[in-house]
């Protein structure tokens, strides 16, 4: 089959769907790829690793105008006239754009959005949430360590003492998990909190303390159990006893990192205006969730600011700032995902609607939105 890799156009997108070693194994399954001139240089490819790994390389209309596309966002507009009906996508094409998906459906694509995979142990290999997330969670503490005046560890000198610096975060999904680890490594005193309880664990086995609001009611237990292994909206009851506790610690804390989200809603508010306020000086929030909405009102996407003396991080695409480890584990995905609709030599995919992944990751086909 032949199979187009599109140079990505959206703003501050430095990812890349395929990478040479990708290239190379599809290559191997029969396959021809038509890779876009200088679609892997923000992620450190060049054109010439991709025709080594076999690639042809062509224009956007080459690309495009293949019966597969391999994408990392969803087509732009412009985008999408390069598109011919039934080409089949595959791509992070955000499962929750309402509009964006009737656009795929109206150009009669057939569209497969990786982020709607399910949590299970099978499609761990084609989890891009979770290869994206993992990296931004460790670019999180980077970006917070790098805007953060003082250092990570303790140090004992002979110049005195340099106290750790007390690190928060909040929502301890996959994400907060590596930001755990990895600002761990770095030396700090970390506390964490989510709705989930089974997250507690977790963050003590990480060597950071988990901040406990007990559940107080039926109700609050069976809204913390979450739905599919994400988070659904707590009981005000609940959010207000965490809020008190996530207060305390966010006023020690020096960095902040925030990654609480409930898919398909706007990001709940944990740092509110008063918290902030309430911080030291020269302290740093890294609000993940900026894309959403942010975890804090004061936020702004796209922007790091200074408000009442605290540096906020508003970064909205933290694993295109390393992209090219965040092409090289999406792409895996993509051809994880390849091999439950791509059979060896074959000149179309095969879509088995029987295969929980497939169905579930499988947008839009023949004009028809299929997204529930
Ligand atoms: P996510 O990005 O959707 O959300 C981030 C975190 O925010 C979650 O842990 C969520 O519980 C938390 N959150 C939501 N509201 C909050 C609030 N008010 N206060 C504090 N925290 C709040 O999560 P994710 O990283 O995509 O992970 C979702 C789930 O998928 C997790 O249960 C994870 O363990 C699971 N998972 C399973 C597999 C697998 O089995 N294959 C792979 C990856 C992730």
């Amino acid at each position: 089959m032949r199979i187009g890799v599109p140079r990505e156009t959206a703003a501050g997108e430095t990812r890349v769907a395929a990478t040479p070693e990708t290239v190379k194994k599809l290559k191997a399954q029969g396959h021809s790829l038509h890779v876009q001139a200088g679609a892997g240089l923000s992620a450190s490819v060049t054109d010439e690793a991709y025709v080594a790994a076999g690639a042809e390389i062509t224009d956007a209309a080459g690309a495009f105008g293949c019966p597969l596309v391999l994408k990392v966002r969803a087509p732009s507009v412009a985008e999408r006239a390069l598109i011919p009906a039934s080409t089949a996508l595959i791509g992070m094409l955000n499962p929750f754009d309402k509009d964006g998906l009737q656009g795929l459906t109206d150009a009669k694509l057939t569209a497969f959005a990786l982020e709607a995979a399910p949590r299970t142990t099978r499609a761990q290999s084609m989890d891009v949430l979770s290869s994206q997330a993992n990296l931004a969670g460790y670019k999180a503490v980077m970006i917070g360590a790098d805007r953060y005046q003082r250092i990570f560890p303790m140090l004992m000198t002979a110049a005195g003492t340099v106290k750790a610096a007390r690190v928060v975060i909040l929502g301890v999904g996959v994400a907060g998990l590596q930001a755990i680890a990895t600002a761990k490594r770095l030396g700090a005193v970390i506390e964490a909190s989510d709705v989930r309880p089974s997250v507690k664990e977790q963050v003590e086995s990480l060597g950071a303390k988990f901040i406990d609001v007990p559940y107080e009611t039926a109700e609050e237990k069976e809204a913390a159990e979450g739905v599919g292994g994400y988070a659904r909206p707590m009981p005000p009851s609940w959010l207000e006893r965490q809020k008190v506790e996530v207060a305390k610690r966010v006023a020690q804390a020096d960095i902040v990192i925030t990654t609480a989200l409930i898919p398909g809603r706007p990001a709940p508010v944990l740092v509110t205006e008063d918290m902030v306020k309430a911080m030291k000086p020269g302290s740093v929030i890294v609000d993940m969730a900026a894309p959403q909405g942010g975890n804090c009102p004061l936020t702004e996407a796209g922007r790091t600011v200074v408000k009442h003396g605290v540096t906020l991080v508003g970064e909205t695409n933290l694993p295109a700032l390393v992209a090219a480890d965040a092409s090289a584990l999406y792409a895996r995905n993509v051809l994880d995902f390849l091999k439950l609709v791509l059979e060896k030599d074959a000149a179309a995919l095969k879509i088995d609607l029987e295969d929980d992944i497939v169905k579930a990751c499988l947008m839009c086909r023949d004009g028809q939105l299929l997204r529930t």
